[in-house]
């Protein structure tokens, strides 16, 4: 599947936020939102406008979109499920983003930002159930175990991140069991522990049109 493999620091600036999507530096002072908080581009400053209406939906959907590294088709996707599942649509396509194996691993500290963990995925450092998946978008559901395999479970990159998560902390929804490096899916995410800064309404509203 395709990614965005363009600077990411820029898409931050665009958004006007912190969207931590490069791990560590994310939490320093070389963040480039800490050091200018300008949209990028030569015309960065003047860009700097008061949003409305459809501009105001598009931003929050890029916002979703970055976040989660995923692109327009498949986010696409990601709405018409939530459309056709029974509940809010905005929530329930945040919960299915959430529930991405890549931003789980993520979530549970296997990897610094979920791009890495993304990669590590794809490397196939993980087990779901005691079965190898390397698919980044592939669901998890309530009571799935996510285990790092047997031979990866000294591998520097993931060693370091757990190191990192000890300060970021795990979602209420997800269980890390670090001595094991395994994750269990305690239940799907409610709205509240889906610690994002989007209003997801705006979304369903620009597909709406
Ligand atoms: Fe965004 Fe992280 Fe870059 Fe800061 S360091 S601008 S949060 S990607």
């Amino acid at each position: 599947m395709a990614r965005y493999v363009g600077p990411v620091c820029r898409l931050c600036r665009r958004e006007g936020m912190k969207l931590f999507l490069k791990g560590e530096r994310c939490y320093t002072e070389k963040c480039a939102i800490e050091k200018r908080n300008l949209p990028p581009g030569q015309h960065g400053k003047a860009r700097k406008a008061k949003l409305a209406g459809y501009g105001l939906q598009l931003r929050e959907k890029q916002k979703v979109k970055r976040i989660y590294g995923v692109l327009e088709n498949q986010f696409r996707r990601y709405f018409e499920q939530a459309e056709r599942t029974r509940g809010i649509t905005g929530v329930t396509l945040l919960q299915l983003l959430e529930r991405r194996l890549d931003n789980v691993c993520y979530r549970l500290g296997f990897g610094t930002s979920r791009s890495q963990a993304r990669q590590l995925v794809r490397h196939g450092h993980f087990l779901v159930n005691g079965k190898k998946v390397d698919i980044p978008s592939f669901s998890v559901k309530m009571g799935d175990v996510v285990t790092v395999k047997a031979g990866s479970v000294k591998n520097t990159t993931i060693q370091h991140a757990m190191e990192e998560v000890k300060g970021r902390g795990v979602p209420e929804w997800l269980d890390l069991d670090a001595a094991r490096t395994a994750g269990t899916i305690k239940s799907l995410p409610t709205r509240e522990q889906i610690n994002l800064p989007v209003q997801e309404q705006l979304i369903v509203e620009l597909y709406s049109k």
